[in-house]
């Protein structure tokens, strides 16, 4: 479609599609957030639908980005792929507590309201769907998605709920939003393995795209969760990524890699890290474990501790 075809049909979509409330609208009385931009956001399924299904009507693509707020560049990055690819971009903002253990960081994971509006402005975010926690999970909610495949082992060994937990959110994101493409960071290996498998095994009718590591500039993997970290952390965190580097290069030789990892975790623990809780190469697809001989694409990928904030990061080979 052209250029100008395409805004002449969005703008008519706008005119149609029920109003989502912006900076500029009336904030609901039941809102906690007042809005602060320009971008539109719905906190209803019903009025999710009725904006998408008008979309749809002018013949638009959607996009999809799955986010739980406290936005950085990463974040960002996917919401460029989802305006690149589709004409139309909607990102979820839920923090979503079916994927926190009672021991976890639910009740202070960072909430950035006003910001991320502010950032989603900048990267032509058509729409945020933010909704409470009742509109998501009902009273007498009672079904969850249980992942097995990709989600056996690494995460799973340390955090047992977890891929159920955004297993069953993004189902329900999918069924909610109905886009053409979702996408998902690389940061989070398993999570986009496991999300492939379950699109894939229930016949959900979108493609999920996966998209690269967006890194500080020492190489650090940008997470929302890096703000817990005191600078002396900051400044030893780049190790995780320096060496699941290391373990990779010694990987792609074909080298039995058991060394590099021993190696690996002694310089984790040396940096700092109090507990490592995995650091393995595995199958890139399967994420089974795998030979150093087998001739499968192979992915490092490792998860550690630093004070108080847990660190994942992987890398291909
Ligand atoms: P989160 O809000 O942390 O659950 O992440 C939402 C989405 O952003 C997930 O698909 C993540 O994999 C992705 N993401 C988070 N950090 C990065 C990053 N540094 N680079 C690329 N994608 C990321």
């Amino acid at each position: 479609m052209a250029k100008a075809t395409r805004e002449t049909v969005a703008s008519k979509a706008r005119k149609s599609a029920p109003k989502a409330r912006t900076g500029a609208g009336k904030p609901a009385a039941a809102s906690r957030r007042a809005p602060t931009s320009a971008v539109p956001f719905t906190r209803t399924v019903r009025d999710l639908r009725q904006i998408v299904a008008a979309w749809r009507k002018a013949g638009q693509s959607v996009g999809l980005v799955p986010t739980m707020g406290a936005l950085h560049d990463g974040h960002l990055e996917l919401v460029r792929i989802a305006k690149r690819r589709c004409d139309r971009a909607v990102v979820s903002i839920f923090v979503n507590p079916a994927q926190f253990a009672p021991n976890e960081d639910f009740d202070t994971y960072p909430r950035t309201w006003d910001n991320d509006l502010a950032q989603l402005a900048t990267v032509g975010c058509d729409l945020v769907w933010s909704p409470e926690r009742l509109e998501m999970y009902p009273e007498g909610f009672d079904t969850r998605i249980e992942p097995k495949g990709a989600a056996l082992g690494l995460e799973t060994e340390f955090r047992p709920h977890f891929f159920s937990g955004v297993a069953t959110v993004c189902c329900k994101l999918f069924t909610q939003v109905l886009p053409d493409i979702a996408i998902f960071g690389e940061k989070d290996y398993q999570q986009l393995c496991v999300i492939r498998q379950m699109v894939r095994d229930l016949d959900l009718p979108l493609q999920i795209v996966g998209a690269e590591t967006i890194r500080e500039a020492d190489g650090l993997a940008m997470s929302s969760r890096n703000r817990y970290l005191t600078p002396d952390e900051r400044a030893k965190a780049v190790t995780i990524h320096r060496v699941i580097s290391s373990v990779a290069t010694a990987a792609a030789k074909g080298q039995d890699t058991s060394a590099v990892v021993a190696a690996g975790r002694k310089r984790l623990t040396q940096a700092g890290f109090a507990k490592i809780d995995y650091l393995e190469v595995r199958d890139a697809q399967t994420l089974a474990p795998l030979e150093a001989s087998s001739p499968r694409e192979k992915r490092v990928l490792a998860a550690a501790w630093l004070g108080q904030t847990r660190l994942i990061d992987n890398v291909a080979v």
